[in-house]
């Protein structure tokens, strides 16, 4: 198999554009004519493959689907609307009232929000297991587990999970292993060399590169026998492997008007052809940061798995191929010194995205989790003297006399 930039830039199985044109082009565009109405009934049927309506499919976001399953190697690929799309999409498809999910507690905080605030209500359940004691996930899985979800790089906790060990569990006992891997991409983490069965992404992300647009991607490996899928076993006689697919495409997705914009579509095909360049870049500067903040006098504690002192160095190593991202957070004496250091940076800015090309700073308890109490937050390992910091690709000796200066006037 090619290397992964190769395949980033020359990967796309789709079809050819029908003038030749090398970059595939912004399909903006709603409908499509047919030629005849039995024609529309066989589109319609899913019997005769082409576009119809580009809330179920458009030629340039099926153009950025093809790069992503040539890039993971995957059975297929469905591209929406954002990340939490994504989520939302594969929780509706595997699960149902009076079913549970299984995760960890440390997560991304609107995933909590969707799984505690927005699913409770219809009757579906998340159990919360310390990740790092598999034994303990086995004995909370029961009859009534739909999912495991696990991201690879917890945000903002930076925690790791050995993905093999949570792998091996989900395969023995027959449930979906659903792989965030949002923080570390293909490029550093090939979840069906895991054993997962799907992983989401948001593409708002590294993907995007330059903070572009928002999107998510759902990625069947095709390594999950769907007849173990209670939701979904009726449907495999008629779609066998791909029903899972299947089922997201012509109704969960559909139906949900998760659709990703063909204009995100198009910037993040474009921003996928630098991902490996720029992934590479950020993950050394974040090393360098994460080495200089752990011996400034001024941090508690600094969270990156690259730094030997992190409790899952050993595993993020060996799991993401010697780079660890570029996410890290570091912890100050109080939520004032906090809020003094962010208000001083002059180079670093101030925003919530992620994995942008600009390094990004940000106080999670006071925003991304203000909707949860300050016990809930510590429980979620989200203090309020935790500060996140997503690192760019700037020059590196930037971003560390920013932090420096900053870190200096406390
Ligand atoms: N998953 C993780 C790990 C994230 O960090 C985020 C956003 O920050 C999401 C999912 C949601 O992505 P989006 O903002 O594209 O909906």
């Amino acid at each position: 198999m090619r290397g992964f930039t190769t395949r980033a830039l020359h990967g796309a199985q789709g079809k050819p554009d029908a003038h030749g044109a090398l970059r595939f082009p912004l399909y903006e565009n709603v409908a499509y004519t047919f030629d005849s109405a039995r024609s529309a009934q066989l589109v319609f049927e899913g019997r005769k493959p082409a576009h119809a309506y580009s809330r179920s499919s458009n030629p340039t976001v099926e153009h950025f689907e093809q790069v992503v399953k040539n890039l993971c190697d995957a059975m297929g690929v469905i591209a929406v609307s954002s990340g939490m799309a994504a989520v939302t999409n594969v929780v509706l498809t595997l699960a149902e009232s009076g079913a549970n999910i299984i995760t960890s507690r440390n997560l991304f905080g609107n995933t909590v929000s969707l799984f505690e605030r927005t699913f409770a209500p219809w009757g579906l359940s998340v159990k919360y297991v310390n990740m790092q004691q598999p034994d303990s996930l086995a004995a909370l899985l029961d009859d009534k587990t739909r999912l495991i979800f696990v991201e690879t790089i917890t945000n903002p906790q930076i925690e790791v999970a050995d993905l093999q060990a949570v792998s091996a569990i989900a395969r023995e006992r027959g449930v979906p292993l659903v792989i965030d891997n949002t923080l570390t991409t293909p490029y550093l983490c090939t979840t069906k060399s895991f054993g997962a069965a799907v992983e989401i992404m948001s593409s708002t992300k590294y993907i995007s590169g330059g903070g572009t647009g928002i999107g998510g991607l759902i990625i069947d490996n095709g390594l999950f026998d769907w007849r173990n899928a209670p939701r979904l076993k009726a449907e495999v006689p008629r779609f066998g492997p791909a029903t899972f697919l299947m089922k997201v495409r012509r109704e969960v997705y559909r139906n949900t008007g998760a659709c990703l914009s063909p204009n995100n579509a198009w910037l993040q095909t474009l921003g996928l052809e630098t991902l490996s360049m720029r992934i590479d870049k950020s993950c050394a500067s974040a090393q360098r940061i994460a080495e200089f903040l752990a011996t400034h006098p001024h941090i508690a504690r600094v969270r990156y798995p690259g730094l030997s002192s992190h409790p899952h160095h050993t595993i993020a190593m060996r799991q993401f191929g010697g780079k660890c991202g570029a996410l890290l957070s570091f912890e100050l004496a109080s939520q004032e010194q906090c809020f003094a250091v962010i208000d001083q940076l002059k180079l670093i800015t101030r925003a919530t995205n992620l994995n942008d090309n600009r390094t990004l700073i940000i106080h999670p308890a006071s925003t991304i989790f203000c909707e949860f109490t300050p016990e809930e937050n510590e429980a979620m390992q989200v203090p309020g003297t935790l500060v996140r910091l997503a690192v760019g690709i700037e020059d590196t000796q930037d971003i560390i006399d920013d932090l420096s200066q900053a870190l200096e006037q406390i």
